[in-house]
């Protein structure tokens, strides 16, 4: 056993990263445990040609550094992740985070010590590590699912998966490719992969609908413009619903000269287009421009116009008309999964080295030694490529084996589903906290700012118990019974939750998963004044223990 620490965190992602600056702080001890070689968590393992991420990089920032804030220059708007994971190692080497991680460690086995009030966590290769309060930085999307497919460990070609993206470049020149899923990862690795290969054949279970991604370089008064006002920037983020200030810089250094930007001339409500400007706006605008609309969240009559105006345009874009049916979202609406974003996804389908094949006419029937069998057609495989997604949400803190009191596991606490209070800790799990944790706002906010006020909130509590010398906290069980059904009421009709949404948000994706819709849809703001009012009334809705 190593060195006694204060506080263990599992998870050497952002979450884990911003753990040991502010517990450092705050004059705690503290260790990270990571299973990767480095810093980066998601954009550690997510190397995949193409990934990037969805949420400006000005905004996909650390706010707890006014210094790092000037000093760091994003190179595009919406960083591509080798930019992000240079952002994660320049953090880590400008606060020397590092020294107070461990890497090459997976703990497969979180155990509460009754007699001590300790957390012993167990590594792969045996190691042992004990403290009082154990932090779960386990990210959200970290464990990487692969369908239980027939023969797929008889395949003899090259085998990847988008979420463990080998470190090393992988050459596809002149190979015959083959890609599973077309959820955010497939979407963006696609074009990429089809630039790469021989021939890439996608195999499509459910089309996506898709947006174009902003693709702008990073302007230096842009850029400039958000360091001037970065301290209210952070306070807006604190007010916005998904943590994004929305800030917008002044008129002189929005746009280039030239660029004109016209959709303040369409009513906020789809259903208030008469036909004419619906066709006007889809003309003059991109996909993306549905999304602006409000009602097409709360109204079904709204979302299925917008998702008929989404068909139109996809229609338009594909040449091969057949292809173009097949691309064609029409089982669930717009809204009720995460938005994807692409670059060039529909025009890959124009190039001649490009299949899609449609798993709905037909499922894959087993993979060979050399490709995968689809009813009487075999498709030639050299390389498959896995876009499956992730067990979200729960998959990491299940895989992790934590026991609580008495031996009490997780995995049958969550039997029926995730059940926490604020997503931040467990009844029966003193001492036991998780980042972004299920029922917490986590991937439907900025994850950087749902992060850092998260750990946060962890490092006020632990100091609070040990300025008052007490020992323990955990939830009282009506605090996250009320809050679970608090959860799930904002969650019901809205969009995420109708019948038709299969979504991993509601754990659909994963054959027996509980059906619950997992992340907490209120708002940013609501949630963490419901936290901010656990810290200042002495936590109400925990049990604390003496020492
Ligand atoms: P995903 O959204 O869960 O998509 C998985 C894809 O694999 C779906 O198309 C799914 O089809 C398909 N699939 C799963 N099992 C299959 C099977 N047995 N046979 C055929 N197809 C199968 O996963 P993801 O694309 O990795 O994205 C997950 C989340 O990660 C995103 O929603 C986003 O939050 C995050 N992410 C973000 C970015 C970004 O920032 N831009 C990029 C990548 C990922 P079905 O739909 O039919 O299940």
């Amino acid at each position: 056993m190593t060195g006694q620490v204060d506080a263990l965190v599992v998870g050497g992602g952002f979450a884990g990263m911003y753990a040991v600056y502010r517990f450092r702080q705050l004059g705690l001890k503290v260790k990270v445990l990571e299973a990767g070689t480095d810093v980066g968590g998601t954009w550690y393992w997510n190397r995949y040609p193409g990934a990037r991420c969805d949420v400006p990089s000005l905004e996909y920032s650390y706010g707890f550094s006014p210094e790092l804030e000037q000093s760091w220059d994003w190179p595009e708007v919406f960083s591509a992740q080798e930019d992000i994971l240079r952002y994660a190692n320049h953090v880590a080497d400008r606060f020397y985070l590092r020294r107070d991680m461990q890497f090459n460690t997976r703990i497969v086995s979180v155990e509460w010590q009754e007699d001590a009030d300790c957390w012993r966590l167990t590594s792969e290769a045996g190691e042992v590590f004990e403290a009082p309060f154990c932090v779960m930085a386990t990210g959200c999307l970290s464990v990487p699912m692969k369908p239980d497919i027939s023969g797929a460990q008889d395949f003899r070609g090259e085998v990847y998966h988008t979420g463990t993206w080998p470190k090393e470049p992988v050459d596809l020149t002149g190979k015959r490719v083959g890609i599973i899923g077309t959820g955010s990862s497939g979407v963006q690795a696609i074009p990429e992969l089809a630039r790469q290969a021989g021939h890439l054949t996608v195999f499509q279970r459910t089309p996506v609908y898709t947006i174009p991604a902003n693709r702008k370089r990073m302007r230096a008064a842009v850029q400039q413009e958000f360091r001037d006002h970065y301290r209210e920037i952070r306070e807006m983020q604190q007010h916005n619903t998904g943590g994004v200030s929305n800030f917008r810089p002044s008129r002189s250094v929005q746009r280039p000269a030239g660029a004109t930007r016209d959709a303040s001339r369409f009513p906020n409500r789809l259903l208030d287009l008469d036909p004419g400007q619906r066709d006007a706006l889809m003309q003059a605008q991109s996909l993306g421009a549905l999304l602006a609309f409000r009602d097409i969240y709360t109204d079904i009559e709204a979302n299925d116009i917008a998702n008929e105006l989404y068909r139109e345009a996809v229609r338009r874009m594909v040449d091969d008309p057949v292809t173009a049916e097949r691309l064609l979202p029409r089982n669930y609406g717009l809204g009720c999964k995460r938005q994807v974003l692409d670059r060039d996804y529909y025009e890959t389908f124009n190039r001649a080295n490009v299949t899609l094949v449609d798993l709905g006419e037909t499922p894959i029937g087993t993979i060979t030694p050399s490709g995968i069998q689809i009813g009487s057609q075999h498709h030639d495989l050299d390389v498959l490529i896995y876009a499956t997604g992730f067990d979200a949400m729960t998959g990491a803190l299940l895989r992790a084996n934590i026991r609580g009191r008495g031996g009490y596991e997780l995995k049958e606490k969550w039997a029926g589903g995730p059940v926490a209070y604020l997503g931040l800790q467990m009844s029966g799990f003193p001492n036991l906290f998780t980042v972004t944790g299920p029922g917490s706002p986590s991937v439907l906010c900025n994850m950087l700012v749902a992060i850092e006020q998260h750990v946060n909130w962890i490092g006020d509590c632990i100091t609070y118990l040990r300025s008052t010398s007490q020992a323990t906290i955990e939830p009282l069980p009506q605090s996250e019974e009320s809050w679970v059904e608090h959860v799930n009421s904002v969650a019901e009709g809205t969009m995420y939750t109708t019948p038709s949404c299969n979504s991993w948000y509601l754990g659909a994706n994963i054959p027996g998963k509980p059906r619950i819709f997992m992340p907490y849809v209120g708002g940013f703001p609501r949630y963490r004044e419901r936290c901010e009012m656990e810290t200042s009334s002495g936590y109400p809705g925990f049990v604390i223990g003496q020492d």
